[in-house]
């Protein structure tokens, strides 16, 4: 009864969301702390005021939700761990933000340069779709966003894996050798999952440089915001960047599942014509509302940006202290582990305790445990369990 390409698909496997008892869950990178107040206020009013909304389809575009994003990102630098606020709350909600002499973008984000859709891995899907072709591989790094490979299998995309330098960090000049050999497009995620290392904007610059200049090139920002650099300003300077970003994390959305790319308008146009073959209103009336008032209190979530940052960076003088090895990371997670402590079973023991990590069976990085950032009292929990190990 299956089709034979039924035969090809290897699903993604999520974080675990366990139904049996109630976990602390620092597995999936979801940001610790609530949606601003105003989201909250936008949506119940949105509903009450406006029910017959709920029966009519939503504005296919998404067209409110693009300008505030657009504004957003304009406001912010595209990188709230180091926007500056003013006035506003205590929780920064209402704040006036401005971005940081480093991340402020040389030119204005325009609506039309933004496409919006059901989470970041919907975006993905359709980059997919309209830039990478089954005659030639897709350059990765081996080690990435392990969705990225399930979307090769899906679309029929050959990929070419390329491994991690001994750092850590991206191999440039191997991506770039073997993206010039077939004239490919090339992926990944900056800040990289799960290493939590970033790329800096003039490496990346010198990498698109080099990069074959008639094909797509992708820079999946889903972490940038906690103190990553946004390749966003590069815009000016390259037709064929696309840049992938999710509210997911840093906008305590993960839930509401909204995500957007941020490229020249041809492109953009490219990826509103697969969405309209294939789905013509990806987000729904009520996570448009949330997402417009969530762009709109961007103090709120400068504010929790820079929380989970600083947590992220106690935690990890916390864990050198007791002598495990800690990537610097510029995400919401660490990445970490310790000789003789086996990685399977580190995430096995803190899970009896109550608490969720992430370990990946994946061969090169399973001693490792990828570790979410929580709330302060979170991670002292955490600390309990990992000061015995
Ligand atoms: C979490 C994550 C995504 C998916 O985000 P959603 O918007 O929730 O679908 C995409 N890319 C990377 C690198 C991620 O870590």
């Amino acid at each position: 009864m299956l089709s034979s390409r039924m035969s090809k698909l290897h699903p993604y496997v999520p974080g675990e969301q366990p139904k049996d008892r109630i976990y602390i869950k620092l597995n999936a990178n979801e940001n610790p702390y609530p949606p601003s107040p105003k989201v909250i206020k936008a949506v119940r009013s949105a509903a009450k005021k406006n029910p017959e909304k709920l029966g009519l389809y939503p504005d296919p575009d998404s067209n409110e939700l693009k300008e505030a994003i657009a504004d957003m990102l304009n406001k912010s630098g595209g990188v709230l761990c180091r926007a500056n606020l003013e006035k506003g709350k205590k929780n920064g909600s209402g704040a006036i933000v401005t971005p940081s002499e480093f991340d402020k973008i040389p030119f204005v984000v325009t609506p039309d340069m933004i496409y919006a859709g059901n989470g970041s891995d919907e975006v993905l899907s359709f980059v997919f779709y309209a830039f990478f072709d089954s005659d030639r591989k897709l350059v990765l790094p081996e080690h990435t966003y392990s969705f990225y490979p399930v979307y090769g299998g899906f679309y029929n995309i050959p990929l070419e894996k390329v491994p991690l330098k001994s750092d850590w960090t991206l191999d440039t000049a191997k991506m770039l050798e073997l993206a010039n050999k077939e004239n490919s497009s090339i992926i990944f995620a900056n800040p990289n999952a799960p290493t939590s290392i970033g790329l800096s904007r003039d490496e990346v610059r010198e990498m698109i440089k080099a990069a074959p200049k008639d094909r797509v090139f992708v820079v999946d920002e889903a972490y940038v915001d906690f103190g990553g650099e946004s390749c966003i300003p590069l815009l000016a300077e390259f037709q064929n960047l696309v840049i992938v970003r999710t509210t997911s994390k840093s906008l305590c959305g993960a839930g509401q599942r909204l995500g957007y790319l941020v490229a020249n308008k041809e492109l953009v146009d490219a990826v509103t014509t697969v969405k309209n073959s294939l789905n013509h209103f990806p987000i729904d009336f009520l996570a448009q509302q949330a997402g417009i008032a969530a762009c709109r209190d961007a103090g709120y979530y400068v504010r929790a940006a820079q929380s989970v940052a600083f947590e992220r960076d106690e935690f990890i003088d916390f864990l050198r202290e007791k002598g495990w090895s800690v990537l610097d990371s510029q995400t919401n997670f660490v990445f970490c582990k310790k000789q003789g402590v086996n990685g399977d079973e580190a995430y096995r023991k803190i899970k009896e305790e109550g608490i969720l990590v992430r370990h990946f069976a994946t061969k090169g990085i399973e001693e490792y445990l990828r570790i979410t950032v929580g709330t302060h009292e979170q991670m002292l929990a955490l600390r309990e369990v990992m000061d015995e190990m």
